[in-house]
């Protein structure tokens, strides 16, 4: 068994920031669609790394799903299941990480979990918080021989 790669891997960084501009009123069956597409792109990506690497089986794939893209972890091990059928990743297995937003503020710099997009610092209330994570939907490891 080896690690492929380590080190994250964007997957469809637009899709995501296009899902955000839509906000909250995006519908279930849209939903579904989205992880469907994710999926699709993470297979294709997989597919190509593996003919780069020489790697037969795979029998890991560990993706980050930041809490702030509206992707449901759920919905993408779903998603994955019914795409892997007959495929070579049928023994695949997809880890999926859930990444909590965390916010830095840049007075104190103090780190801290988001609850609302706008939060102010908990130490001294500062209203400039950069977000650090939260928003991340990418590769981070490949299991395979
Ligand atoms: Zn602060």
């Amino acid at each position: 068994m080896k690690l492929l790669f380590s080190g994250p891997m964007v997957l469809l960084k637009g899709l995501v920031l296009e899902v955000f501009s839509q906000g909250r009123v995006i519908s279930v069956a849209h939903r579904t669609m989205h992880e469907m597409a994710i999926t699709q792109s993470m297979l294709s990506i997989l597919r190509e790394q593996m003919k780069e690497k020489g790697i037969r089986r795979l029998k890991k794939v560990m993706v980050r799903v930041g809490e702030l893209t509206s992707v449901e972890p759920e919905v993408l091990g779903f998603c994955f299941d019914v795409c892997k059928k007959g495929t070579p990743f049928e023994q695949t297995v997809l880890d999926i990480e859930r990444v909590k937003p965390v916010g830095r503020c840049a007075g104190c710099g103090e780190e801290f979990v988001l609850e609302y997009i706008l939060d102010v610092c908990p130490v001294c209330s500062g209203v400039r918080v950069e977000k650090i994570t939260g928003d991340e939907l990418e590769i981070v490891a490949m299991e395979g021989e």
